[in-house]
């Protein structure tokens, strides 16, 4: 018997774990823990510890498949892509879209975003960052010069003050929650503001339960008490800021004193000046979000609020400080990195920049690209589909699942039925690829060798531990392979993906100083930009990423949720997930040993909610709002706040998604996945 253990990192949540897969005979059958692991030093959560388990499940795709007359058929590849280059090539660049994916590897995701852009020359390329943390993106960008997380993840730990806002980081990022605990017994003192009493919220010194989408004006109470009471840090204002007038202007309004805030998010003005104590009087504090933060209509502004906040208090540039976002998937943070948004090139260069455009048509020996614009964000792809039916004719989606995964889906439904071609490249056959013309069986983590960034931007590695199921391929190759099929042959000559990534370091500056050969076992943090740099874990030290050196105040008005509650729907919904399932489920739920602790959804009441309702724990209920309906057991909890409502997002028997509101950010286009009006019933007996 053969066994051996190969070093990887987790294919789940932003964290990037690292463990060893064990393979017997070629195949992996477990995970065990790797002591040397960067940034998890061994430790694991339960989806880390079995992350092995759908490696080998019998459902995972292993031919190309075919719809011919409305059923999938087994197909060779030289069919599956003779049809893909003959169909893709029949349609104007506009007319087709490609979304790309967070699970996939940096090199992946970096050849999906030149695929689209210099072999079917469209700007529309995208993926689910738009659903989580593009406001995250679009906001610190703004205001640092970087939308990433500023700090490192073992950097939490040196914090006096954790301010968690919108994160259930002990459930949803377990092992940065040790950074929080390590914090606390250094002294830290914890805050955690959640609608729900979370796991995290049960470790905090300090829990704020609000009403979901008061963010902004919770920030701005804060600030206008620490400003009240002198505790602004008035050098690092002086030295390191501008535009502090304007800000002072908007939270210095009445609107913000702590008793208006605290009718506003319904936290007690107790609690809101005890924060604020907390925060300015700390030596150093650090701010913790998520998506409680960015997955609203005023995503950009939350994001913008928390960096307001961090400059009054002089937070960063240091150890211990920073605005933190935690990235959800394994890889977002690459994707994005990697140019897989329709407004940037790698490294967050401009589409528009004819420089820069340039230097990619040689580096890709190509003598044209997609247009210089912004293409169509996911969201607005969506909506395009169903709005205009004919705009976009054809998508390519790798390792995305939108019929589960983004909100309102029977408006996906709708768009996935208007388009004429789709190809779907995924693991499982997932509910998008049920629509795909074209299914291409992909190669999971464990089976590829690649990169990926975690949420502090820390490169690392994965190692290929077994040979993919079937024909399956790594996306790297398939994407390589379809190029040379429409004619790219010279263009994607990739012998492996170390060569796609020296091709990635070329071309991003923040990536030009990191090789495979630098990045075992620790992996580097960006900004590494010469080949002698050590990575950068603490961004800003001396000065923002902008022209000027100066971090921007932004002055910012609270403004309600697209969708509040009323008479009809009196509630108010918000989504998540939970520390056993992931997203839309295609890995955990075929993981017995996760799936059988969370095998369905619920609905979260508030216990007097539920009393008023006059609904019973654990009876099925009907929850509705103007997009749909859903029948789903109903939990009755006091640790909600009253008047929300939560349902976990993973589950295709109760798809939360159904009910949630397609309103976007006017800037980041992420949708209000935290909060729309809900309405629930008893369900009549027949
Ligand atoms: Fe994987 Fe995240 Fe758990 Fe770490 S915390 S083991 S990266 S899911």
């Amino acid at each position: 018997m053969d066994i051996r253990y190969v070093s990887t990192t987790c294919p789940y949540c932003g964290t990037g774990c690292g463990f060893n897969l064990v393979v017997r005979d070629g195949k992996v059958f477990d995970v065990a823990h790797w002591q040397r692991a960067p940034v998890n030093g061994g430790k694991l959560c339960p989806k880390g510890r079995y992350a092995h388990e759908f490696i080998n499940s019998p459902d995972r795709l292993t031919k190309p498949l075919i719809k011919k007359e409305g059923r999938f058929v087994e197909a060779t590849w030289d069919e599956a892509y003779d049809l893909i280059a003959e169909r893709f090539g029949s349609y104007k660049p506009d007319e087709m879209a490609c979304l790309s994916s967070a699970r996939a590897s940096n090199e992946e995701n970096y050849l999906m975003q030149k695929f689209a852009r210099a072999v079917l020359k469209t700007p529309n390329i995208d993926h689910c960052a738009r659903l989580c943390h593009a406001s995250t993106v679009a906001g610190l960008a703004a205001v640092f010069g970087s939308g990433a997380m500023t700090n490192s993840i073992q950097d939490i730990s040196e914090s006096k003050c954790v301010f968690v806002l919108g994160s259930n980081t002990f459930e949803q990022h377990p092992l940065i929650a040790r950074s929080i605990i390590r914090a606390r017994q250094g002294g830290a003192k914890v805050i955690v503001a959640d609608p729900r009493y979370t796991p995290t919220a049960q470790q905090a010194d300090l829990y704020m339960p609000f009403i979901s989408g008061t963010d902004v004006a919770i920030l701005n109470g804060l600030m206008q008490e620490i400003i009240r009471n002198g505790r602004e840090d008035k050098e690092f204002i002086a030295q390191r800021t501008k535009d502090y007038e304007k800000l002072k202007e908007v939270v210095m309004k009445e609107t913000y004193s702590l008793e208006n805030v605290s009718k506003i998010s319904g936290i007690p003005v107790e609690s809101l000046r005890t924060a604020a104590e907390w925060i300015a009087g700390a030596e150093v504090a650090t701010l913790i979000y998520s998506m409680g933060i960015t997955q609203h209509t005023t995503g950009v502004d939350n994001v913008k609020s928390t960096a307001n906040l961090m400059m009054l208090t002089g937070n960063l540039g240091k150890p211990g400080g920073g605005v933190n976002p935690l990235r959800g998937q394994n890889n977002v943070q690459g994707a994005c990195d990697m140019g897989c948004l329709p407004n940037v090139f790698s490294g967050y260069q401009k589409v528009t920049d004819e420089e820069v455009r340039k230097k990619m048509m040689e580096a890709w020996g190509v003598d044209d690209i997609a247009e210089a614009r912004v293409g169509y964000t996911v969201t607005e792809m969506m909506n395009v589909l169903t709005d205009n039916p004919g705009e976009i004719r054809a998508m390519y989606i790798m390792g995305e699942n939108p019929m589960l995964s983004d909100p309102d889906i029977q408006h996906v439904e709708e768009g996935l039925r208007n388009l004429e071609f789709l190809v779907v490249q995924d693991i499982f056959l997932t509910e998008t690829a049920g629509f795909a013309d074209v299914v291409l069986p992909a190669a999971c983590y464990a089976e590829k060798d690649g990169t990926q960034t975690n949420t502090e931007r820390r490169v690392q590695r994965w190692k290929k531990a077994q040979d993919p199921p079937g024909e399956a391929k790594p996306d790297w190759q398939i994407i390589c392979e379809l190029g040379a099929r429409m004619g790219y042959a010279e263009q994607f000559a990739y012998e492996n993906p170390e060569e796609v990534f020296n091709e990635v370091a070329a071309v991003t500056p923040s990536y030009h100083g990191i090789s495979y050969s630098r990045l075992d076992p620790d992996g580097l943090h960006w900004p590494c930009p010469t080949a002698e740099h050590p990575g950068t874990p603490i961004l800003h030290r001396e000065k923002f990423a902008m022209p000027d050196g100066l971090g921007v105040f932004s002055p910012i008005e609270w403004k309600p949720p697209a969708e509040v509650p009323d008479a009809e729907y009196p509630f108010v919904l918000t989504t998540g997930r939970v520390i056993w399932q992931w997203h839309t489920g295609t890995m955990t739920r075929r993981s017995w040993s996760l799936e059988k602790e969370a095998p369905i959804g619920w609905i979260e009441i508030n216990t007097e909610d539920a009393k008023e309702l006059g609904i019973k724990d654990q009876e099925v209920v009907r929850a509705s709002t103007r997009r749909g309906s859903i029948d789903i057991p109903a939990r009755v909890t006091p640790e909600i706040v009253k008047g929300v409502m939560f349902i976990p997002f993973h589950y295709r028997e109760h798809p939360a998604n159904r009910l949630t509101h397609n309103a976007l950010d006017p800037i980041a286009k992420i949708p209000e996945f935290k909060a729309c009006a809900v309405k629930v019933e008893k369900i009549a007996e027949e």
